[in-house]
């Protein structure tokens, strides 16, 4: 099981100017080894390797010990590697006939992080005060805000050091031991991603945005209109452009933040959550589902309670989802009813919250009808 550990560093003047030369190299490589690809194809016809593109920046970086040189050789692996992997997906979408864009080069705000593999140039550490340290290879030790530790048993593999905005974090990449899981689940719920709530549970609970959350939107709309109203390129724009930035990060923190609290408190008190398996291409598809459930947050979400079910072998599944709002949940009668029709109205005689009704559907899905469904919340 992998799982990712996310870590605020605190970092110097000369660590973060350090940082920064890093990514700027990081950058150079990358777009020089996309503009080596690209004239190599547009004079020659002829494609250019992974194994070749290590080879020549090899050599560059043994030949430039201060410039390239810098850069650790994992580092410039990775690197190399992400690009590869840009134009493999290039090419694949391109043979099924679709029109993807050529990969890009990345300008100074398109190119935010640094892999490592740890123990290569990047170790966390700690220090005889009992402090946690990450070395990094030329720019030494720096702070880290260990808010939570390592699991025991874990292996930290990667390490991407990443900018956001103007601070610094790390995410370790760890691989833990499976939990082994349990046979019976002890209590089972479902799941129906809302369109107005954002949680519906089938035992007829409903989870809505907090409120400091819908506070954060708010004032980021706020920004976002400031910033429209000022000339484009202008010192007011710019500095409008920032808050909308710093607003977007906090936001996402707090989605962050609540998503992972929302996950742990479910995974603690179930043993089977049966939620929708919908796929990215299923909910782009779907305007309605694209605008609010389609929220990334709402990707988060799913990740989330998966990792967390791995570790506290909770079973998570993921069921066709296809008509669970139709369907109704007492009888498995279609009772037709399109997006603004927000409760279900059975001729059996069920009344209930539209998205607990589908909830319900989604867990008897996975149990079969009439299973388990002992609390029903009948409005
Ligand atoms: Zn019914």
């Amino acid at each position: 099981m992998i799982r990712t550990y996310n870590y605020r560093l605190f970092t110097s003047a000369a660590q973060d100017a350090a940082l920064d030369r890093l990514l700027w190299r990081s950058r150079n490589v990358y777009n020089a080894a996309l503009a080596q690809r690209r004239d190599a194809w547009e004079s020659e016809k002829r494609s250019v390797t992974y194994t070749q593109q290590w080879a020549h920046f090899r050599d560059e970086r043994r030949a430039n010990s201060e410039t390239l040189g810098i850069l650790n050789a994992t580092c410039l692996q990775q690197l190399l590697r992400r690009l590869d992997k840009a134009f493999s997906a290039f090419y694949r979408r391109y043979k099924k006939g679709e029109m993807p864009g050529y990969p890009r080069f990345k300008g100074r705000n398109r190119f935010k992080s640094i892999e490592y593999r740890h123990g290569d140039g990047c170790k966390l550490r700690f220090d005889s005060a009992g402090r946690t340290m990450l070395y990094v290879q030329n720019v030494g030790e720096v702070k880290v805000k260990y808010h939570r530790p390592v699991p025991d048993g874990a292996v930290v593999k990667h390490v991407v050091i990443k900018r956001v905005l103007d601070k610094w974090y790390v995410s370790l990449m760890l691989e833990l031991p499976d939990a082994e899981p349990v046979d019976v689940p002890t209590d089972c719920v479902g799941i129906d991603v809302g369109l107005t709530s954002l949680l519906a549970l089938s035992t007829g609970e409903l989870v809505e945005n907090p409120r400091w959350l819908q506070r954060s939107l708010a004032k980021l709309r706020r920004a976002q209109r400031c910033m429209s109203r000022r000339r484009k390129g202008s010192g007011g724009w710019k500095k409008a452009g920032y808050q909308v930035a710093k607003l977007h990060q906090r936001v996402a923190n707090q989605r962050r933040d609540f998503w992972h609290k929302k996950t742990t408190e479910l995974v603690s008190r179930y043993g089977l959550i049966a939620i929708e398996d919908l796929t990215l291409a299923f909910m782009t598809q779907h305007p309605h589902l694209a605008k609010s459930a389609h929220d990334a947050a709402l990707g988060m979400f799913r990740s989330l309670l998966e990792q967390k079910a791995g570790s506290a072998a909770v079973r998570v599944a993921a069921v066709n989802p296809w008509g669970t709002s139709q369907e109704c949940s007492g009888c498995g009668a279609v009772v037709k009813k399109d997006l603004s029709v927000r409760v279900h109205r059975c001729s059996c005689g069920l009344v209930l919250n539209r998205d607990v009704n589908a909830a319900r559907n989604i867990l008897q899905r996975e149990l079969g009808h009439g299973l388990c469904l002992g609390a029903i919340t009948w409005q």
